[in-house]
């Protein structure tokens, strides 16, 4: 027999059954992005690998190792994205759209070799949102006001959201070099990824999970007490706003983001609910990247929500139970195939909303049924000689003890309308668009 061949690991199919939750969280997104005035952009899955070594930074987890990289047949190296926010900035520049504030949003697949565990994949997908062109502290509000309402929105309650500021590049030099020498002593002791830091990017040690480098970490230097007036009276402002909003919010002073471009605020909404992967949604601002990038110099702020945890978080409230179709065709006789797609066609203009599925592939009244009340379907709705005879369509419910009702099709269109709550498109208009 022939070996079959598999999906890459790491990287994984979105069957049916779950594909609902994954519109759900998705349609949701974009509803909320909408609402705060927010566009979508789509932009490569591929790009130069040097944008990413550019922004993301050479001394990252991202860059040093986790980059789907290759030579095309022309010998440029280029990677799979491996988040969004480069090609964002990227195409902003390059058509121009930063002369004016932006607000953006993406979703798409992301790519990173890492090793494969519950909430981390090779292959995941995010929802991104990138403003460019506003100085915050306000925008910064909005975007978690904006985060807020969206777990609302989903009905996920229990995230709880950590804040932190990075202050200005000068500010983070001054503060590199105060940790350096606090931890410099401490070098044995530290993790073996930590030591490595210590020369390479050294800020990230605070992120260590190591409890050894964690004890160590206990008495370090605050990067809140380096801050000039500007950077704490921004950070200020943020919290002052956030208070007035009743917006919950934990300071976590070790908070710091896995990239190079990030400045003065960051947060991430947590879940205790994932294990290790806890970190379902993360941002903060980049105002250097764009220049870095070869952009006027503009300031931005963004985050990235990671949907495969926010899809085992919401599955966990067993919200997948969702049929795909209302009703289901049932047709028989020979005359029966093609006009049952007729009605279907006619039926498709007159309720836009409705989910009809039709059955193709003929079989028995009985086997027909079957493969009704198998889809989920709340209605069967016969099609046979004696209905074609007559003019009617039979509606059965198949989620209630009820006989079997000949109705004609305008009487069924207005059962199915008031049964479905779905909208009825009135006949003059059917199948233009209207
Ligand atoms: P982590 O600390 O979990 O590795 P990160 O700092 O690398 O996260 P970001 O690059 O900020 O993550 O991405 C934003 C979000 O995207 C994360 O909070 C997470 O929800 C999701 N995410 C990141 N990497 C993965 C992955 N490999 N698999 C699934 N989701 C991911
Ligand atoms: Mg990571």
């Amino acid at each position: 027999m022939t070996q079959s061949i598999q999906a890459i690991r790491g990287m994984h199919d979105i069957l049916p059954d779950r594909v609902g939750l994954w519109q759900y969280i998705e349609d949701t997104a974009r509803a909320v992005l909408t609402a705060y005035g927010y566009q979508e952009i789509r932009t490569p899955l591929v790009e130069v690998t040097e944008l990413f070594n550019r922004s993301i930074g050479e001394v990252t987890d991202i860059v040093e190792k986790e980059m789907y990289s290759f030579l095309d047949r022309h010998g440029d190296s280029l990677s799979l994205r491996p988040e969004g926010t480069a090609g964002c900035v990227r195409a902003a520049i390059e058509h121009g759209l930063i002369q004016q504030p932006q607000r953006l949003w993406y979703r798409g697949p992301m790519f990173r070799y890492e090793r494969p565990q519950r909430g981390r994949y090779r292959q995941f997908h995010q929802i991104g949102v990138e403003v460019f062109g506003l100085l915050g502290p306000d925008i910064d509000i909005e975007m978690i006001l904006l985060t807020a309402r969206l777990w609302r929105s989903l009905g996920l309650g229990e995230l709880r959201l950590e804040l932190n500021t990075l202050g200005d590049n000068t500010e983070r030099q001054v503060y590199r070099a105060r940790l350096v020498e606090y931890l410099r002593p401490y070098a044995d002791r530290l993790d073996p990824d930590s030591r490595r830091r210590l020369e390479t990017n050294p800020l990230r040690i605070l992120d260590s999970k190591d409890p050894g480098t964690q004890e160590i970490l206990v008495g370090a230097p605050r990067l809140l007490d380096v801050l000039g007036a500007e950077s704490r009276a921004h950070f200020e402002t943020l919290c002052a706003g956030l208070d007035a909003l009743a917006i919950a919010y934990r300071i976590n002073p070790r908070l710091v983001r896995g990239l190079d471009y990030y400045n003065r605020t960051v947060f991430e909404w947590i879940t205790e609910q994932l294990g290790a992967q806890g970190t379902v949604c993360a941002g903060g601002r980049y105002d250097g990247l764009i220049a870095q990038l070869g952009g006027r110099p503009t300031p931005a702020i963004g985050f990235a929500l990671g949907i495969e945890r926010l899809v085992e978080l919401l599955g966990q409230g067993n919200r997948s139970a969702h049929p795909a179709v209302d009703a289901y065709l049932v047709a028989l006789g020979e005359r029966a195939d093609i006009e049952s797609l007729r009605l279907a066609e006619r039926l498709r203009d007159r309720l836009p909303g409705l989910r009809l599925l039709v059955n193709c592939g003929g079989g028995s009244f009985k086997a027909q049924f079957k493969r009704a009340d198998k889809s989920g379907a709340r209605f069967a709705l016969v099609l046979g000689e004696a209905e074609l005879e007559r003019g009617l369509i039979g509606i059965k419910d198949l989620r209630a003890p009820e006989d079997q009702r000949d109705l004609d099709f305008e009487t069924l269109v207005a059962v199915l309308a008031d049964e479905l709550s779905v909208n009825v498109v009135m006949p003059a208009s059917a199948g233009m668009g209207a």
